[in-house]
């Protein structure tokens, strides 16, 4: 008996050894999976409306010209960004130019191969706005900000490098635009200045107040695109 009865353990014991870690291991690997899920979900929930709580961004779309640059190693080197953590605003130094002309300009750097420049948009002297760049890669405008910012080069109509009416709104349009895109606060929206300290653009280091209501300006511009 006692022996028959040990021999009945050990055969109940068994299969239940084997059946045990294959459970286990079923078990962690469904809340494994399930706790993936859920980070997975919560993250891109929060990437969509951490900072403006806006859904459907893409309804605020300014119209755009998408005219990319061929890739090249001087102008669209094609290197992925990081995450976009701030919008550079530059002037293009080159009073009357279009956005068109500033465009081919890159593009012919293909070329060139006179020197590394670029910018993900173009604002133009009619308030047309030209992207060259996706913003999922690196522009050569910014420098030690390359990887992290997205980059805006505004047309200008003389040597003070002010904006005219036509460039301004579309600038503000196109700033608050890609805050809520790819959610940026406003506070990180910079001159090159800010970078380097180089006079770009001349116009918002030498009047700091036009600075100051350009960010209030694209501020009123999200709130009222919500
Ligand atoms: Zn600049």
């Amino acid at each position: 008996m006692n022996n028959r009865g040990a021999m009945n353990n050990r055969g109940r014991k068994g299969p239940l050894r084997r059946i045990c870690p294959i459970v286990i291991i079923l078990l962690v690997l469904v809340i494994f999976i399930a706790g993936m899920i859920l980070i997975f979900t919560k993250g891109s929930r929060t990437g969509e409306a951490s900072v403006y709580g806006i859904e459907n961004v893409e309804q605020y779309r300014p119209q755009m010209s998408v005219e990319l640059l061929t890739p090249n190693p001087y102008s669209r080197p094609q290197t992925a960004t990081e995450k976009i953590t701030g919008i550079v605003i530059h002037y293009v130094a080159n009073p009357g130019s279009t956005a068109e002309q500033n465009r081919s300009y890159f593009e012919g750097l293909k070329d060139s191969h006179e020197t590394y420049a670029s910018s993900h948009f173009i604002v133009g002297l009619e308030g047309k706005i030209v992207q060259c760049i996706p913003t999922s890669e690196m522009a050569y405008a910014s420098n030690d900000r390359n990887n992290d910012t997205v980059s805006i080069e505004v047309c200008h109509p003389d040597e003070t490098g002010k904006f005219n009416d036509a460039t301004y709104d579309s600038l503000v349009e196109l700033t608050g635009w890609l805050c809520e895109y790819l959610e940026v606060p406003v506070e990180n929206v910079i001159r090159h200045y800010d970078v380097t300290g180089k006079l770009c653009p001349l116009y918002f280091v030498e009047h700091e107040d036009a600075w100051e209501q350009f960010k209030d300006d694209v501020t009123n511009w999200i709130k009222n695109h919500q």
